[in-house]
């Protein structure tokens, strides 16, 4: 696919961290400096627009305006730390990184609503940047360190570096200096050796980590960029040269467009492990107990971190079963065909939302085109109009309705009996090899119909030290995603 074949590729590598009380103060502070940062940002620039509209509308010329207020991280970083000493006298007790979190995220926002506003930008429409409310903003911070790639990692292998506040690192103070070694490594519940040896070997880069409380714990998601090998080794699976269809679905995980073995059942179909209905009504139940509790109680604070917990570990398990999926397709075919789902657009149906967001599919279609694009399996995106469940997969005839409810297909024409998912994913597989042909014979063609790049609104972030960014990051656990970091 594109650049990302002879390129680099970046991913995120995810771990979580068993923090003491102490470091979870810590990075909740720091998460509320960047939060801090980022409504000043937003703050300046909205005051700007306002002034401009008020004085235009008074009827000031355009020359004689108020100088619009720069967008650009870098500009707004100087202002801020301008008048840093005066708004935010306590910044030294964090650390840099924090406040350039807020200020980058602030520039982010604003230039995605203005390119979305002015049709620059595709998919769903960016609001406009709202104040980040310290009850329901995400508790995140970025810190970005290029250089001293390896002193992130604890020589344990289990933990990794907190970035520490200037105050702290300068003290002479015995006190405080042990009070740092007790902040400074944050335990991690996986090994980190496999992405430290990447990292040693110069064959990835940490360009980012990202610590953020996700799921009721804290988490420390690596953005790594590494150059995929020529060829990736497929190793570990009986491979299957050929091609295969993947319809993806509700009832199961997905219906692959013939069987097989140790993927699917004897028809085609993968079982959807379906974690959240099962944890459903614990969470119901949980809903339950919570809003009965008076609000900023301590018991109240404890339940809602359950809740969390529970949401982290169905989305976990979820990730697990779509990475053993993806991971088995691109290792055993040479071609996959997929359908261009338009999830977003059924999830505003509300009684399918439920099992959809359960099902994942985004996130399954996500992970199914990182994998075949780190082991260079091609994968064709086959249109979401193409009628791959109203066609028969034997004669080629269209029938005019199929209700969601109809499990079968039956053809008036040819007379083939066949569950409906399977049908639609051998239709998905004929169309994707077609497609693929067609793309070979010209090989300038992306714009054939059926085939776009995968990512939209990828961001590209160059640094001087290193080649153009390609591809999106992925967030996936780290014992799922360390195995594929497979660099030859
Ligand atoms: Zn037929």
């Amino acid at each position: 696919m594109g650049a990302a074949d002879e390129g680099f590729v970046t991913r995120a590598v995810v771990f979580t961290l068993d923090t003491s009380p102490a470091q979870d103060r810590m990075l909740r502070s720091y998460s509320g400096a960047a939060r801090f940062a980022y409504n000043w940002a937003r703050r300046t620039i909205v005051e700007n627009l306002e002034v401009r509209a008020g004085e235009r509308a008074a009827g000031v010329a355009e020359e004689a305006l108020t100088p619009s207020q720069s967008w650009s991280a870098y500009s707004l970083r100087k202002q801020f730390n301008q008048v840093k000493p005066e708004v935010a006298s306590w910044s030294g007790e964090v650390a840099k990184h924090c406040f350039d979190t807020g200020i980058i995220q602030a520039a982010e926002a604003f230039k995605n609503w203005s390119a979305s506003r002015n049709g620059e930008r595709a998919g769903v429409r960016v609001g406009f940047p709202g104040f980040k409310s310290r009850k329901t903003a995400k508790l995140s911070v970025s810190f970005v360190e290029l250089n001293h790639q390896l002193s992130w990692f604890h020589p344990s292998r289990h933990a990794i570096r907190l970035m520490l506040p200037q105050t702290l690192l300068q003290s002479k103070n015995l006190h405080v200096r042990a009070k740092m070694q007790q902040l400074v490594w944050l335990h991690t519940v996986e090994s980190t050796r496999r992405l430290y040896r990447l990292v040693e070997q110069d064959k990835a880069t940490v360009q980012k980590v990202t610590i953020s409380y996700t799921g009721g714990r804290w988490q420390a998601s690596f953005m790594v960029r590494y150059q995929l090998a020529a060829r990736p080794q497929k190793r570990g699976h009986t491979r299957i040269a050929g091609s295969v269809g993947v319809d993806v679905g509700l009832t199961h995980l997905a219906t692959l467009s013939w069987p097989v073995p140790d993927v699917t059942d004897e028809d085609g179909h993968v079982h959807n492990p379906r974690p959240l209905a099962g944890q459903l009504e614990r969470l119901k139940d949980l809903d339950r107990r919570i809003a009965r509790c008076s609000d900023g109680s301590k018991n109240r604070a404890k339940l809602v971190r359950r809740r969390a917990r529970l949401h982290g570990r169905v989305t976990k398990t979820r990730a697990i079963a779509h990475h053993q999926l993806a991971n088995q397709l691109a290792a055993r075919f040479d071609l996959v065909g997929v359908e261009d789902l338009n999830v977003r657009g059924m999830t505003h149906n509300r009684p399918l939302a439920r099992a959809l967001a359960d099902a994942g599919l985004g996130q399954l279609r996500t992970i199914i085109t990182t994998e075949c694009t780190d082991r260079g399996t091609n994968l064709v995106a086959v249109d979401r109009w193409y009628p791959s469940s109203k066609t028969c997969s034997n004669c080629g005839t269209v029938t005019a309705k199929l209700s969601l409810s109809q499990r079968t297909f039956d053809c008036t024409t040819c007379g083939t009996h066949i569950d409906r998912d399977v049908n639609a994913a051998r239709n998905i597989e004929r169309e994707a090899v077609r497609l693929h042909a067609q793309q070979q014979a010209d090989p300038s063609g992306l714009d054939v119909a059926g085939l776009r790049p995968e990512t939209r609104n990828a961001a590209l972030r160059t640094h001087k030290t290193e080649p153009a960014t390609a591809g999106a990051a992925v967030s996936v656990d780290a014992r799922t995603r360390q195995s594929h970091l497979r660099v030859a």
